[in-house]
Order: structure tokens, then sequence, then C-alpha cells
């Protein structure tokens, strides 16, 4: 695995700088004309890649049709900018000639109209375009995962070049539409110089950079890396999957619209096969070679595969035609590489995947390497060896800045189930359970394995949904409710098998359970308001605040992907993510699960300091030392019924629960 050095944050300003610079000269000191034009599709394939990216990339969602919304936007300027359509002139289109949007040919009665929409109005209204189609095309789709989006997708990829090819009155069909207009700057037509579109090209890719780039390191881009990690826990972190899924499908639309626009512009023709599937493919592939989720890296891929195709296959057909000659081989003097372009790629797939899955400019920062003493150092308790007082002192921040934590009406209970049953076909996992939970309370559901706890989360959390019965939160039925929403009334959750979202850093994981508290929209994130910046920076604070309740534990490896830490941390992590989401009840599902006597005394102490923000948790929990430690209340389930409820001490001498769990415990626990 060749493994590149990582350049630092001054290094890449000046990289940036110095391509910058050359690539302002580059015509100027007389490059020449097949070169400036070669960079110039290097920059529409560069913009395309950019926009692919966010929707595989960052959100997941296979797409093999993206070159659909590449005609759409294509098609949306040549028609509006040539002179394929010509209805009959009449005083309707006199208001759109006085904008210039229509001209008049002819006189009298034969006059038409001519379209002649400016190529710069037309970049953003392309850019819409397609994403209206991105979101009539992605609503009813993409509740598919994997391979059915990509089937879907792939169907979508060749339908609109099909449509194209048969609808010849506005398209002109297989021969493609003529004499689209070049675009005018202050009266000066661009021609076929390719000089002007170079220029252009590249400001269409440091603007479309610059967009993704921003929507990354955001709110929405968080979500959307969320979801691709782990839809369901994104969903449950208060991430409203399907709209986000949507808009990442239109973003990715409206670049690749507006890119439609500035290639056919630059071709002054558009013709249904250059929409094919193999463009699709072949934007991928750059995107696969670059990265997956790096905005570098799409540039990276689309620039090194122009390259391939432009400059080095013509140049090694050269070597191996000469080659052909030299040794007297037919097969070498006519093979032309070429032609072989769409093997090339298949090939570079194929490597990708085997070797460098991660791409040749990875998205995922490489683990931060602790030194010794940072690994080892003991748990800092802010001052204080009494544990719950040093947590206090951590947590009162958090206490302070949770606008969730207002005053309620007084109800009996924060959280009463009635009722409920759940079913998994002939599997009756809950049968006809209730409980209640009193607000600020303790309560632990101990029982053995399969016999509905982890169930009875995700009932409450909707992840589920039960056959009958009600859960009430806060006054509140939850049954019918979407996890997001739930998650925003105050109930947060971690799961039994941790589910972070492993390919991203602690910090992200944590911020993103704020995604419910952040209110950025796409405005503010693309302009990076000030309100945006401080939004940011206070979502930064507070996660670090909630990662310092674990001390040592995590505070130094803010920065580390999530996988790479040890399975206590993990949980630790998801356990911050929850708390970030600024819940009144957080579910907590076997949290010391796989941790060693010590670390299950020390995070009992932390969950038991919760309580001192006026958290309700409920806990599945196993080590009975630790629900006695904790709890003020234990239900014991058995085969989704209620067993005993009562105080620890109770529940532990009771024959029924001794004979179904305490009894069984070596096997169970
Ligand atoms: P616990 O958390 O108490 O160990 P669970 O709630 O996970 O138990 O499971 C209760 C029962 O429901 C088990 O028999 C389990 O196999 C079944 N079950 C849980 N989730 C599903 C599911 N998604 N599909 C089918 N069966 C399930
Ligand atoms: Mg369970």
């Amino acid at each position: 695995m060749i493994a590149l050095p990582r350049p630092s944050r001054r290094q890449k300003q000046g990289l940036l700088a110095l391509t910058f610079v050359l690539l302002m000269a580059f015509p100027l000191v007389g490059g020449s004309q097949a070169d400036i034009d070669i960079i110039a599709n290097a920059c529409a394939y560069a913009a395309l890649a950019l926009g692919l990216n966010i929707v595989v990339g960052f959100a997941g969602l296979l797409d093999l049709g993206y070159a659909a919304f590449f005609a759409i936007g294509a098609y949306s300027y040549g028609v509006l900018n040539s002179f394929q359509l010509q209805p009959h002139w009449s005083p309707f289109w006199q208001p759109f000639a006085s904008l210039g949007l229509v001209a008049k040919l002819g006189i009298g009665a034969a006059a038409t109209v001519h379209f002649t929409v400016s190529f710069w109005l037309m970049l953003p209204v392309s850019a819409a375009i397609a994403a209206l189609f991105g979101v009539a095309f992605g609503a009813p789709t993409l509740r598919l995962k994997g391979d059915y989006l990509a089937i879907v997708t792939l169907g979508f990829g060749e339908i609109v070049p099909i449509v194209a090819r048969n609808w010849p009155a506005l398209t002109n069909g297989a021969a493609g539409l003529n004499g689209i207009g070049p675009p005018k700057l202050f009266g000066w037509s661009f021609g076929v110089d390719a000089t002007p579109y170079y220029y252009v090209g590249i400001a269409l890719v440091a603007f479309l950079l610059l967009v993704a780039w921003r929507l990354k390191a955001s709110r929405i881009g968080r979500a959307w890396m969320a979801i691709r990690e782990d839809a369901v826990a994104a969903q449950a972190m208060g991430i409203h999957t399907s709209r986000l899924k949507l808009i990442a499908f239109a973003t990715g639309a409206a670049f690749a619209g507006v890119t439609g626009a500035f290639y056919i512009a630059k071709l002054q023709t558009a013709t249904p096969d250059m929409f094919d599937l193999p463009v699709s493919i072949m934007v991928l592939v750059m995107i696969v070679l670059g990265g997956l989720g790096s905005v570098w890296g799409a540039i990276f891929g689309a620039v090194a595969l122009e390259i391939l195709q432009a400059w080095l296959l013509p140049a090694l057909n050269g070597t191996t035609q000469a080659l052909g000659q030299a040794v007297g081989s037919g097969f070498l003097r006519t093979l032309d590489l070429t032609s072989a372009s769409e093997l090339i790629f298949g090939i570079i797939l194929v490597v990708m995947m085997l070797y460098r899955r991660d791409g040749l400019v990875p998205a995922a920062r490489s683990g931060v390497t602790l030194a010794f003493e940072q690994q080892d150092a003991p748990i800092s308790h802010g001052g204080s060896n009494m544990p719950i007082l040093g947590l206090s002192h951590h947590l009162t921040p958090l206490a302070v800045a949770a606008p969730l934590a207002v005053a309620v009406p007084a109800v009996p209970a924060i959280l009463s189930v009635r009722d409920l049953s759940v079913g998994f076909g002939g599997i009756r996992a809950l049968k006809s359970l209730s409980l209640d939970v009193p607000e600020g309370g303790i309560v632990a559901v101990i029982g053995p394995n399969g016999s509905g706890k982890s169930t009875l989360f995700n009932a409450i959390t909707g992840l589920v949904t039960p056959q009958s019965g009600r859960v009430d939160f806060a006054g509140r039925a939850l049954i019918g409710r979407r996890p997001d929403q739930i998650l925003a009334l105050g109930v947060a959750r971690t799961f039994q098998n941790i589910r972070l979202f492993p390919h991203l850093s602690v910090i992200e994981n944590v911020l993103i359970g704020q995604h419910a508290h952040l209110r950025a929209g796409p405005f503010g994130i693309l302009c990076n308001t000030p309100r945006t910046r401080a939004e940011e920076r206070r979502a930064r604070e507070f996660a670090a605040e909630i990662l310092a309740i674990f001390g040592n534990r995590l505070v130094p490896r803010l920065e580390q992907n999530v996988s790479d830490l040890s399975y206590a941390n993990r949980r630790r992590v998801e356990i911050a993510r929850a708390l970030a989401a600024r819940p009144r009840l957080l579910l907590l599902d076997e949290p010391t699960a796989g941790m060693n006597p010590a670390e299950s005394h020390e995070l009992a102490g932390q969950i038991a300091a919760f309580r001192t923000l006026g958290l309700t948790i409920l806990i599945i929990e196993h080590k009975l030392d630790v629900v006695t430690l904790l709890s003020d209340r234990v239900i014991v389930l058995d085969q989704g019924e209620r067993l005993a409820e009562g105080t620890a001490a109770a529940v532990r001498a009771d024959p029924a629960v001794i004979a179904a769990y305490i009894g069984r415990r070596p096997a169970d626990v």
C-alpha cells in the first residue's frame, strides 16, 4: 500500500496558490489551443466529480445514472439558446424579448421566436432544473438502499438519453442540437476559442469546490456522512434521513446541471450519446480513484483520468505503434489504446477496490498517535478526587446549556408504557408490557437474553412499530412518530451493539448528536455567515465539554476515528453522542458490556451523576452490582413480560426472578 505524505495546512495553501497562478498563466504563456481545451474539459469532469462525490461519497447513495442530470442541464441550455424551438411570434413574447430572453426572427405573420437566454443566466437555471429532476426522481426512489438504488439510478441514466433520442421536436433526436449560442460577455462572444471557456471552467470548479467544502464541514455534510455510515443510528440521532438524502441527490444533480450548460456551451452542440452510461461510469471511476468522500480526491481523480485519456494514451499509442513497427508485430502496430479507455477505467476500478479502497487522496484523516503518557494518563476529575463531584463540575455547563430542560407539566411519570406488544413474525418479543419511569429516576431493566429488553427500547425510539399499546413521553404519544422526531422531543439512546459512525472522528460523532439543535441552513453554510460560524464554534465547545465528562479517556482522542478506539471508549463516545442531543430521557442499552469491573464502576459513577442534570435514565444492564449501585428501581423482563419490579435488593431476593434469570446466570450473562 502506498502511503502518501500528508501536507500541512500551510503547505496545502502554498500548493493551492501555486496551482492557481500556474493555471491563470498557462494560456498567456503560450499554452496550445488543444491543451487549453483539454484542461477546460478536465474542469467539466472535475465539476461532475465534485457533484457525484456529494451523492456517493458523502451521503453513500450509489448513483449509476448521474450523467442523466448532466444531460438535463445541457439540454436546458441547448434548447433555450438555439434555433431548436421556433414557435410563432405573438405579442405574448414581447416582454421576454425586451428582457433579452428571446428574439424575433422574420417579419409579419411568418415571424418566429428565437430563444436567446443568456449563458450566465442559464448556469443557475440549468442547475435548478436538474435539481428539480433530482427531487422528482429521488423522492420515490431514495427509500431504496444499496444495490436497489444503484439499479434504479442505472435505469434513470438510460432513460434520459433515450428520451433525448426519441423526442426530436425538443432535442432534434440522435442528430443532436446544433447552433447552440456561445456565451457573451459585454457583447463579446466566446465563439470557438478555448481560452475563455478555460477560465470559466476554472471559476466553476473553484466555486463548486468551495460549496462542496463548506457543505462537508457543516451540519448538513455531517448528517450525510452519518447516513452513509449508519442510516439507522443517524435517524435515531435526530437526522431526517429521507429529507437529507433528497438534499444530497438534488445538490449533486445541480452540480451536474450547471456543468451540462458549461460543457455544451463550449461544444455548441449536444447529442444524446454524450450522456450515455460510460459517462456516469467514468465520473464514478474518477471519485473512486480520488477517494470517495474526499473533495480534493474528486478533483484529483477527474484531472488524472482526463490527463490519461487526452495525453497519456495518445502518447502511449505512438510508442506501442513504433514498437510494433520495430518488432514487426501487426497487433502492436494497429493497437489503439484511446479506444480502450473504458477497459482501462474498469481495470482502475478493480485495482482500486482491491488495493486502495480509500482512493489516492483519502477523505479520512489518519489516526493521531497518542504519546504514551496520554494513553496511560489517569482520569482527571476536574481537580477533585470524588468522581461524582468531579463530574458534576464538568456537568454543570451541560445543564445550563440545555434548552430542553424546561419546567414540565406535572406528570406522574415522564415515560409511561401501556400494554405494549411487539412481534416479529411468529416471535412475540413483548407481550402487553406496561411500565412507568418517574422523572429524574434511574430505572434498570434486566432479564435473560431474548426477553425483549432491546425491543422495548426500539419501540420507544420508533425503530420498530408495535402491534398494539401506547408509549407516552412527557404527555406526548410516541408511537407513530419517526425516530428523529422522538429524539427531538428529548429521548436519546445508545445501542447494545454500538452503532457509531465508524469513519468519522470522536468529535464529529458527538457533533452529529447535536444535529437536531443546530439551525444553519444552506445559505448560512454556503456564505459561512458569522452566525453559522458562531453556532459551529459553540457546538464544538459543547461537544468537547461533554467528552470531558469521561476525563482523559476521550479528550486526547477528539480527532481520532472512532473505529480506532478501544471497545470501552467507543461505548463512552456513544453515550457522549446521546448526551449531545440534550435529552430529558436517556436510554442506555448495556452500556458496560465489554468493560472490565473497574471500567464498569467508573462508568456507573458517571451515569449516576447524570441525574444531577435532571436527566431520567432507563438502563438495560446485566451486571447486577452495577444495577444495584445505580438504580432506584429494577424491572425484570422474561419472555416479553414483566416478571417482577422493585428495588434491586427486593428483586434479587424474588424467587421467580432467581428461577428465571439469576439462577441461569452462568449461561446467560
Ligand atoms: P434482549 O435485548 O432482551 O436480549 P431482544 O429485544 O433483542 O432481547 O429480542 C427479543 C426477541 O425478539 C428475541 O427472540 C429476538 O430474536 C427477537 N427479535 C428482536 N429483534 C428482531 C428483529 N428485528 N427481527 C426478528 N426478531 C427479532
Ligand atoms: Mg438486548
